[in-house]
């Protein structure tokens, strides 16, 4: 029959990933809808994902920090939590921010469908029209006929088998949903999304523990760094059970309790009031019929592409968690920028250098190209220099000096290659060690550029300062 739309463009999913190709698309004179299951423009970032973790991070350092003042002759009560108000400040945080998006959808005339979609031959996008808050189909189905496609249906929490169906066990989404705060709380896997949510809980209230199968938290982090992590969040654990298996979880009346296996497994099984299971995503490749359209699809649900963006199918392009890691949001938007870029004929590619990483835990960790583990590892001929801010006069002054700088040279060429900050405000400050890098920067060139002081940034330049044998 005939289609019930007709595009140049449809975008599948409106995650960061999503919108931002919608968006670009229609900027570049596309007629473009985009599908997505949920009322909502935003994806697993702006809904269950990085902003609304940040908006209660944000608190939760606030208390942290005002606890430390105590040291410098300051001292508040012990802080009193409404959660529900807390709730609702996180809730009106995604609020302002998918408002946005949906303004910014009408005023490029982006057409947003509410609706489960699947592909049914290269050229049409069948819609299971959705309603309400979730994704509740509403039994009536649209068909979209495209001349171009981006797939961009993001990943999923990847579910161990064992995991029971009890809400005292959760994913990330059930911790954003801050129901309530436990007295035990587990978590499996030691990651970031992981480390994030146990930072909120505990700064609320919560005892941790985390068990991890690999030898140590926050994998792709050098160890130096995690280490600095580690010392300063030590008081919210009681066991941190590295190279151990969770292989049993059993919901009871008097919580779930946890059976483990490995190097540093109680012997007894662990009662918990609270488990977030945090042990990866999948990719949604899989699930969204691509196959009908001609597009390969990995075993393990991911879409190959080329540098274009490009599908096997040249008029289909993927972007986004379901194309690989690192499954981060600012990779998806570049990526989707490429992918609209070349739909509407321009040349683009995705050649960025580096992408970088963070814990937005307390302190941050954020790290940026090669780590100086991996330069170890492969043999790589680096010199480093580090900068610690316990000789920053603003780390120091700020009572929060624990942290440092490092920066990874290329040691022939003296190019910067990688770098990794431990610190309050990591994250923030990474940016200027990604541009250093997609500009081939040298040590002279960081070390010569003049950094306000006193301020954390400083510590960049210095890193450099050291790496020269300058300042040392
Ligand atoms: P998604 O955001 O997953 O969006 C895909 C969209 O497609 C979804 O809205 C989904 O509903 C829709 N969809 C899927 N299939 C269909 C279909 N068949 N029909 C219609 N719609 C469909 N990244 C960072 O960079 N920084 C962070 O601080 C950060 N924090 C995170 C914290 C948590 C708790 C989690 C879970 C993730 C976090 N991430 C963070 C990762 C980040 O959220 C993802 O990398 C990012 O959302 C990926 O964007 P995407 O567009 O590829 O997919």
């Amino acid at each position: 029959g005939a289609a019930d739309y007709e595009c140049e463009m449809v975008v599948l999913g409106g995650g960061p990933g999503g919108y931002s190709a919608a968006f670009r698309s229609a900027d570049l004179g596309m007629k473009t809808i985009v599908v997505e299951r949920f009322s909502k423009l935003g994806g697993v970032c702006l809904n269950v994902g990085c902003i609304p973790s940040k908006a209660l991070l944000h608190n939760a350092a606030v208390i942290d920090e005002v606890k430390h003042l105590a040291a410098n002759g300051i001292k508040f009560g012990e802080p009193e939590v409404d959660i529900d108000a807390l709730r609702g400040f996180k809730e009106k945080v995604i609020g302002k921010l998918t408002t946005g998006l949906a303004g910014m959808a009408k005023a490029r005339k982006v057409e947003f469908v509410r609706g489960i979609g699947r592909f049914i031959d290269p050229h049409h996008l069948e819609v299971q029209i959705t309603t309400g808050e979730g994704k509740e189909v509403t039994g009536e189905t649209k068909i979209i006929k495209f001349q171009k496609a981006i797939i961009a249906a993001g990943s999923s929490v990847f579910k161990l088998p064992f995991v029971p169906n009890d809400p005292r066990v959760v994913d990330s989404t059930g911790a954003l949903e801050l129901k309530s705060v436990p007295k035990r709380m587990l978590i499996l896997g030691g990651g970031i999304i992981g480390l994030e949510m146990g930072t909120v809980y505990s700064t609320l209230g919560a005892r941790l523990d985390v068990v991890e199968m690999l030898d140590g938290l926050m994998q792709g982090a050098d160890r130096d760094l995690v280490k600095v992590w580690e010392k300063w969040n030590a008081h919210r654990f009681d066991n941190i059970m590295l190279k151990t298996k969770t292989v049993a979880l059993e919901a009871k009346e008097d919580g779930i309790w946890a059976t483990f296996e490995g190097e540093n497994a109680p012997k007894e099984p662990q009662c918990y009031d609270l488990v977030l299971h945090a042990t990866g995503r999948v990719p949604n490749g899989g699930k969204v019929g691509a196959e009908n359209a001609g597009v390969i699809v990995t075993d393990r649900g991911f879409i190959p592409v080329d540098k274009q963006m490009r599908t096997n199918v040249p008029h289909i392009f993927a972007i986004g968690d379901l194309v690989g890691q690192p499954m981060l949001a600012h990779k998806a938007v570049h990526e989707a920028h490429v992918a609209a870029e070349n739909a509407a004929d321009h040349k683009a590619f995705f050649d960025a250098r580096v992408i970088p990483g963070v814990a937005y835990t307390d302190p941050e960790v954020a790290w940026v190209g090669v780590t100086e583990d991996e330069a170890k590892k492969n043999g790589i001929n680096y010199g480093k220099g580090v900068f610690p801010w316990a000789a920053s006069g603003r780390a120091i002054a700020n009572g929060r000096d624990e942290g440092f700088t490092k920066l990874i040279f290329d040691q022939d060429t003296k190019q910067i290659i990688g770098g990794a900050i431990v610190g309050p405000h990591a994250g923030d400050m990474i940016g200027e060690i990604c541009l250093a890098i997609e500009m081939g920067c040298d040590a002279v060139d960081i070390g010569k550029t003049i950094h306000p002081h006193p301020t954390m940034g400083e510590s960049i330049g210095m890193a450099a300062e050291v790496f020269k044998g300058v300042c040392t």
